[in-house]
């Protein structure tokens, strides 16, 4: 018998991957959580049937949503994180020795047990003391703070469900108040392809840069996301993402799978239809 794990990418286009076993399966407050062992992909975490990490490729995403802002300046002491229950933004984030602080806010604390227990290569870093876990709503923890953080990475769902919040005028009007004034927002942007996710990463765009006085979009290839083809947002109130030190970040020593500094200044590089419907904005 051969069992697959399939995800809905448009009402066209399905993306399957096949496991040989299931290893989880709950329930939560919010979502439905599965875990999967796949031979080409490792263990794989999905959300309402929606692919959220796998083993084989979560350094990409992992590298890109935390080296970028953090090579773009390496003064980054306190650091949110929105989102990202799996614990591998902060386990990239805890390399720096230079972090102070990092606070996690995850709505669904299901999803960190789980990973705790069946993702470990992503959940090692979470009892860093550096960090502190609030199970709590993102769009609700952001709105009591001002001025506080250097950096603030939304490492989120989809903008539906218990993710739809983090994609609101609202929620990105907090995140500037809670940034100090030469503060960083990167967030995870959907892909420019399908229809469907192009609208929302658009909407997102848009809606950040009436807050940003600096929008940029870089490009990662993510083999299990939709299209293959990920953005992320880095909207800045003083760094430019594109006039960093590589010196400095490549004095640090850190070894990286993905990420390095040359492409760091190419992702910034667009395809022409993804620059267009950017400037559509
Ligand atoms: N890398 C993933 C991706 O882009 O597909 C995201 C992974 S991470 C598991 C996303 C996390 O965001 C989930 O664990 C979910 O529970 C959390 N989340 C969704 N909405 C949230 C909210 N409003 N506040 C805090 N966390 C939220």
């Amino acid at each position: 018998m051969e069992l697959w794990f399939t995800e809905q990418h448009t009402e066209n286009v399905r993306f399957s991957i096949k496991v040989d076993k299931h290893l989880f399966s709950g329930q939560s407050e919010y979502q439905r959580i599965d875990v999967f062992e796949s031979k080409e992909f490792g263990t794989v975490l999905t959300l309402d049937g929606l692919m959220m990490v796998a083993e084989k490729d979560e350094f990409i995403y992992h590298d890109m949503i935390v080296h970028v802002p953090m090579a773009t300046n390496l003064g980054i002491k306190k650091v949110l994180v929105i989102g990202a229950g799996d614990g591998g933004t902060v386990r990239e984030l805890t390399r720096y020795k230079t972090i102070e602080a990092i606070d996690m806010v995850e709505i669904d604390r299901m999803v960190v047990e789980v990973c705790r227990e069946y993702l470990p290569q992503t959940a090692c870093s979470l009892d860093d003391p550096r960090v502190k876990i609030y199970y709590e709503d993102g769009l609700k923890f952001i709105r009591a703070k001002e001025n506080y953080y250097d950096l603030i990475i939304v490492d989120s769902t989809d903008p539906f469900g218990p993710g739809e919040g983090l994609f609101t005028r609202e929620f990105y009007g907090s995140c500037y108040k809670a940034l100090k004034q030469d503060g960083i927002l990167v967030n995870q942007h959907e892909n420019p392809y399908y229809e469907t996710y192009a609208v929302s990463m658009r909407q997102a765009h848009r809606r950040i840069k009436e807050f940003f006085p600096i929008c940029r979009v870089y490009q990662a290839h993510i083999p299990t996301y939709p299209s293959g083809h990920w953005l992320f947002g880095f909207a800045s109130k003083k760094y430019d993402p594109l006039d960093f030190d590589e010196k400095a970040w490549k004095s640090l020593g850190l070894k990286t799978r993905y990420y390095n500094t040359d492409i760091h200044k190419g992702s910034f590089a667009l395809p022409t239809y993804v620059r267009e419907l950017l400037a559509g904005e």
